[in-house]
């Protein structure tokens, strides 16, 4: 066990997790075992995650904007960045709403799975807080994000985990500033958070250590806490749409990362898997944000300059796999309730589902929050939202997984490809952390 790569470790916690899951549901009391004696070490895990991001997102991005040395380089990054996220979303978009209108999962569902689907969800606590939570998203006016984004008080917003993007603002506005000031005046701050991004990631290196532990307590939950087995054959063709055009993303950027990077895809893939595994297990890109950039910085080869700022802000405004499944989710409630969509109509679901992936937060489930967004957009009536959202729920935590890893590979390709587009991406990557010896 000890000299296997930390990717097959943690792919065989995934697995004993689930079967131990599986075993336990057929146990009485097992799954009140699960929650009361394995779960909160995945919990733990996930919280060690979220204690080091905000820490590993300032570090890493003062350092980076204060090693470029110049705002031009920094401008040219960011316009590069968020250019190539849009034109993704709008690809992961495109493929959902392609599928789901060839495959039509919706028209085939019969009146009785939709009623027993109602019954089962229409009114849980789960359906109707998405749509609490989406109606209070939604009662505040067009430039809200924008407002949002600044903080007022920058320590409340390192303290609020809501807030990554006020956190990603205000440490922008410090590393230009040390810019503005120059090298030498700036040294002292810098040499400090040079010293905090090694620390910092010292310490994903050593929470890693547990990954494959963790993880195992993660699946074990999910499969003891998973819904009605028959609701979920009922939608086996809905959540193959979304998988399948999971997969076909994941497929767009790799020959992306083949073509543009001149790397070997699974080579790549490689390299990334322990954050898509955590990915998968945590339902969280931002929980797997310090992974996700310790893989890419030292394992992929992107450099610093680039990763840190392409990578925290990815995490909140680019979910690729989010997108699409919202387009899916959108059109297949559609079908299902006889709700026509006029081409116009599919053309605002792309519009909708860009700036609802931009506005979910990188947290399980948020994705289907902004679905109902999505929905309103459409004029889907109001009363019907809960029974819509109610055919999706007994599959949303599986599908969020998938869609998860969907927006961390996405994030890791971009970053990628704004590396090599200004000849920021090394060849040779140091790994020189836990799986130095044996993982290359
Ligand atoms: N769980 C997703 C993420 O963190 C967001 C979502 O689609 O619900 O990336």
């Amino acid at each position: 066990m000890k000299n296997l790569a930390l990717h097959w470790k943690i792919l065989i916690g995934m697995v004993l997790g689930i079967l131990f899951g599986l075993g336990m549901t057929t146990i009485n009391g097992g799954a009140q075992f699960i929650a009361n004696w394995i779960n909160p070490f995945g919990t733990i895990f996930v919280k060690l995650l979220k204690l080091i991001a905000v820490p590993l997102i300032i570090a890493s991005l003062v350092k980076g904007i204060s090693d470029l040395k110049d705002i031009s380089k920094f401008k040219n990054i960011g316009l590069r960045t968020i250019g190539i996220y849009i034109v993704t979303t709008v690809i992961a978009i495109s493929i959902g709403l392609l599928l789901v209108n060839i495959v039509q999962p919706g028209n085939g569902i019969s009146e009785e799975t939709i009623t027993k689907l109602t019954d089962t969800y229409a009114n849980s606590g789960g359906v109707q807080s998405k749509i609490a939570e989406a109606s209070k998203q939604k009662s505040s006016g067009p430039l809200q994000f924008l407002v949002d984004m600044v903080p007022d008080n920058a320590l409340k917003a390192m303290s609020e985990n809501k807030s990554m993007l006020q956190v990603i603002f205000f440490t922008i506005f410090l590393g230009i500033s040390m810019l503005l000031i120059g090298e030498k005046r700036a040294k002292p701050l810098k040499d400090f958070f040079d010293s905090l991004n090694e620390v910092v990631l010292k310490m994903v290196d050593l929470i890693m250590l547990f990954a494959p532990y963790a993880v195992f307590a993660l699946l074990a939950n999910v499969v003891v806490s998973s819904n009605d087995p028959d609701l979920l054959v009922a939608l086996l063709k809905y959540a193959m749409t979304v998988v399948g055009g999971l997969l076909l993303m994941i497929t767009i950027y790799m020959i992306f990362v083949s073509i543009f990077t001149k790397k070997n895809p699974l080579w790549f893939l490689k390299q990334l898997s322990p954050a898509q595994l955590l990915a998968f297990s945590t339902s969280s890109s931002a929980a797997t944000l310090p992974v996700t950039m310790e893989r890419v910085e030292e394992h992929i080869g992107v450099d610093k300059e680039v990763s840190s700022f392409v990578l925290p802000v990815g995490a909140t405004i680019n979910m690729d796999g989010t997108s699409l499944y919202q387009a899916v989710a959108a059109v297949f409630i559609a079908q299902a309730l006889g709700f026509e969509l006029s081409f116009i109509d599919q053309l605002m679901i792309v519009l909708t589902a860009l700036l609802a992936s931009i506005g979910s937060a990188a947290v399980p489930g948020a994705g289907m929050v902004m679905l109902v967004i999505v929905l309103e957009a459409v004029n889907f009536p109001a009363d019907k939202l809960a029974i819509g959202l109610a055919l999706i729920f007994a599959v949303d935590r599986p599908l969020d997984m998938c869609r998860t890893v969907v927006n961390v590979t996405g994030d890791a390709t971009v970053s990628a490809l704004v590396a090599k587009s200004v000849g920021k991406l090394h060849d040779n990557p140091v790994a020189k952390n836990w799986d130095d010896n044996y993982d290359e």
